[in-house]
C-alpha cells in the first residue's frame, strides 16, 4: 500500500538539531538502558524527524552513533528472535530461535549475567513479555512461539522489574511462585504509583498492549521512568549498577502493515521513552543509553512526491517495499557515560559484546 503524507511547513523551521543538555561522559559505565525499536531502521527515524518538521527529537540528542548489521545465522534477513538473541547474548542464531545457538546450546544474555551477579535488572515492552525481543534476554527455546516454555523461563529469570503484556499465559501456580519470590504483581499501570523499589511484575494485558493509536496512552514513557526509579533505588541499596531493556515493540507491526500513520504514532511514543532515558542519564552519571533496532521492517523509503525533485517541495511519500523485514544496516544512538566508546560499523553481536565489556559482564 502506498501512503502519502504531505509536509508543507518544513522549510519554515530551523534545520539542525539543538543539543540542549549534555550528559556526563567519561568514567565507569554502571547502568545500561538498552532501548530497542523493533523494526526501526534509519527511514523510520527519518519519518519521525520529517513529520515533526525537523524540530529536535530525542534521537537528535545522541552523542555518538554507529551502524550494525543484522543478518542471522541462517538468513541475511533476520527475524526478531535471532536478532534479539544477538543483541542480548552477542551470539548469532537461526531465525525463530531464542537464547541458544543453532545446534541448541544455551547462551547467556547480559541480563542473565547481571542477575547472576546480583545487579538489578528490568524489561519494559509494549508486546507480551514472552515476545521475541524480551524473551531473548531470559529464555532458551528452539521456537519463539513456544509460549509455555518461554513463560516458565520468565518465572525463573530473576529479572526484578517486568512491565508488559502476556498476563494470560501465566498459570495460577506460576503467579504463586512469583509472589513467593517477592514479586508484587500489578495489573494496572496506575497502581505503579505506589511502587518505588523491589521486585514487580506488571501484567497490563492478557496479550499485547494496545497500539499507540488505540489507547495505550503514555504507558511506555511512564513505565520506562517508573522502571528507572525502581532500579535506581535497588542499585543504591545493592551498590550495583542496573540493566534495563526497553522495547518499542509495535514499531515493527506498523512496518508489517505498511501503515505510515501508525508508524509515526509508535515512533513518537518510543521517542518519548528515549527522551525519558536520556533525562535519567543527565541526572545519573555512570548511565549509558543505547538506542538501536533488531532489524528494519517494511523496506521503507522516503522519495519526493514529485518525481522531479529539483522543483520545490511537494511533499514526500512513505513507500514500503515489503510486508516483511529487510536486510539493511540499522542505526545505534549512544548517550551518556561511555557514549564515546562505541562507534563505527559493527555486527549486532559485536555491539552486545562491547556493551558487556563496558559493564564488566564478560
Ligand atoms: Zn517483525
Amino acid at each position: 500500500m502506498r501512503r502519502l503524507l504531505f509536509l508543507l511547513c518544513a522549510f519554515a523551521l530551523p534545520f539542525g538539531a539543538v543539543h540542549a543538555r549534555t550528559a556526563p561522559s567519561g568514567g565507569e559505565v554502571k547502568n545500561l538502558i538498552y532501548m530497542i525499536g523493533d523494526g526501526m531502521g534509519l527511514a523510520q527515524v527519518s519519518l519521525l524527524m520529517i513529520e515533526r518538521g525537523y524540530e529536535p527529537v530525542a534521537f537528535d540528542r545522541a552523542q555518538n552513533v554507529a551502524l550494525v548489521s543484522t543478518y542471522s545465522a541462517n538468513n541475511r534477513v533476520t527475524d526478531s528472535a535471532a536478532a534479539g538473541t544477538a543483541l542480548a547474548t552477542g551470539r548469532k542464531t537461526d531465525n525463530g530461535m531464542l537464547g541458544q545457538t543453532p545446534d541448541g546450546a544455551p547462551v547467556e544474555s547480559m541480563i542473565a549475567r547481571a542477575v547472576r551477579e546480583g545487579r538489578p535488572t528490568g524489561e519494559v515492552v509494549t508486546s507480551t513479555l514472552q515476545h521475541a525481543t524480551p524473551a531473548a534476554f531470559y529464555a532458551h527455546a528452539a521456537d519463539r512461539d513456544d509460549d509455555r516454555t518461554i513463560t516458565e523461563w520468565l518465572v525463573r529469570s530473576g529479572v526484578d522489574v517486568l512491565f508488559g503484556g502476556g498476563g494470560g499465559s501465566f498459570s495460577d501456580e506460576q503467579l504463586a511462585v512469583l509472589r513467593d519470590k517477592g514479586y508484587r504483581i500489578v495489573r494496572d499501570p496506575d497502581q505503579l504509583d505506589a511502587v518505588s523499589s523491589g521486585k514487580v511484575l506488571g501484567l497490563f494485558a492478557d496479550g499485547h498492549l494496545a497500539s499507540a493509536r488505540k489507547g495505550r496512552g503514555d504507558y511506555l514513557p511512564r513505565a520506562t521512568q517508573k522502571a528507572l526509579e525502581i532500579l535506581d533505588a535497588d542499585a543504591r541499596e545493592t551498590g550495583r549498577g542496573f540493566l534495563l531493556m526497553v522495547e518499542g515493540s509495535q514499531i515493527d507491526w506498523a512496518g508489517h502493515d505498511n501503515d505510515a500513520e501508525l508508524l509515526l504514532a509508535e515512533m513518537t511514543d518510543f521517542d518519548r521513552a528515549v527522551s525519558a532515558a536520556m533525562d535519567f542519564a543527565d541526572e545519573h552519571p555512570g548511565t549509558l543509553v543505547v538506542v538501536t533496532a533488531d532489524h528494519e521492517t517494511g523496506g521503507l523509503s522516503i522519495p519526493s512526491n514529485e518525481e522531479d525533485f529539483h522543483l520545490s517541495d511537494s511533499g514526500v511519500q512513505y513507500d514500503f517495499s515489503t510486508g516483511g523485514h529487510s536486510g539493511t544496516l540499522v542505526p545505534v544512538y549512544l548517550y551518556g557515560t561511555g557514549a564515546e566508546r562505541i562507534n563505527g560499523i559493527l555486527d549486532n553481536t559485536e555491539l552486545a559484546q562491547r556493551l558487556m565489556q563496558l559493564l564488566g559482564l564478560e
